[in-house]
């Protein structure tokens, strides 16, 4: 069998020889237990009930650090535990390659793919997981979509150009994976939920990635964004019916739409819809599985 050729881009970095001598932890890494440091306590305060408490990411570590000498410098403890950045890389990594022998090439999703931490939007109990090439639940009855489908969906919003895209809409945030991956890839991103909690939820996730050019809209996405548009792609992570009108009045001449569709025999299809000067192109392609486009806000 042919070998997917090299990624362009920086792939899993050689581990540090000394990271190499020793077991990684798993990942996630956890920290190590310990007991807590002691806290004085005022004894005339009643004593708090006893709980199980997470060790919050950082801190702690610090303050357990035994008794140094004065002269040794303890190291300040990281903001995360160290080794999750490079392992998750690595794992990210493999991701891409797998995405990659199913056929996507375009330079700019596999780099995406590469750059966004896919574990940030999943909840604890599930990272482990975040790098199958599977859809997770993100709560409220809804998913982060799997990865090979929203790179496959992102190549072809790129409609095989590697220059970046212009102004995009994305209907159905979810927990904002995919808006991350888009604002890699255009020069803005508007990304509509219609639930309040997920939309919140997206804004916590994507609060850590800093990035200056997605926007998070609360609405009904059935409606597109018209203060927005023209846009140069328009992409859905829900399937209606149909393709709401709105959607299509909402891209430039020269866009083109990627969503699901429920198809005449009750299924799911990805179309893709590109408005060209003398009209609307619709393209039927492979059977897809998304989460309803549903109408109005909850
Ligand atoms: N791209 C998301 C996938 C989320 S699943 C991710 O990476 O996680 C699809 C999302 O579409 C759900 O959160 C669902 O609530 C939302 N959705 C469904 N109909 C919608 C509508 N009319 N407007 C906006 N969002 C909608």
């Amino acid at each position: 069998m042919k070998r997917p050729a090299p990624l362009p881009l920086p792939l899993a970095q050689a581990p540090a020889p000394a990271a190499a001598a020793k077991p990684r932890p798993g990942f996630p890494a956890r920290l190590p237990a310990g007991a807590p440091a002691p806290v004085a306590r005022n004894p005339q305060q009643p004593r708090p009930p006893l709980r199980t408490v997470t060790a919050p990411a950082a801190a702690p570590v610090a303050a357990r650090v035994p008794v140094a000498p004065a002269a040794v410098r303890v190291p300040v403890a990281p903001a995360r535990p160290s080794g999750v950045g490079m392992e998750s890389q690595a794992v990210r990594a493999a991701m891409v390659r797998k995405i990659q022998a199913q056929g996507v090439t375009h330079p700019g999703v596999l780099a995406a793919l590469q750059a966004v931490e896919r574990h940030r939007f999943v909840d604890s109990a599930l990272v482990n997981q975040a790098y199958e090439d599977t859809s997770l639940p993100i709560g409220l009855g809804q998913t982060i979509s799997k990865p090979g489908v929203v790179a496959r969906m992102l190549e072809l919003l790129c409609n095989g150009r590697t220059e970046k895209l212009g102004r995009v809409l994305e209907i159905g945030t979810g927990c904002g994976y995919q808006a991350a991956l888009i604002s890699h890839l255009a020069r803005e991103v508007y990304s509509i939920e219609r639930l309040k909690g997920l939309h919140e939820k997206s804004r916590e996730n994507l609060r850590w990635f800093r990035l200056s050019n997605l926007h998070l809209l609360f609405g009904d996405g059935m409606l597109g964004y018209a203060k927005g548009a023209p846009y140069a792609a328009i992409i859905a992570a829900a399937g209606g019916n149909q393709i709401p009108q709105a959607w299509i009045d909402q891209l430039a001449v020269g866009g083109r739409l990627v969503a699901p569709a429920v198809n005449a025999s009750g299924g799911q299809q990805l179309v893709v819809i590109d408005k060209t000067a003398s009209g609307i192109v619709r393209s039927e392609l492979e059977a897809v599985l998304f989460v309803p486009l549903k109408s109005g806000i909850a």
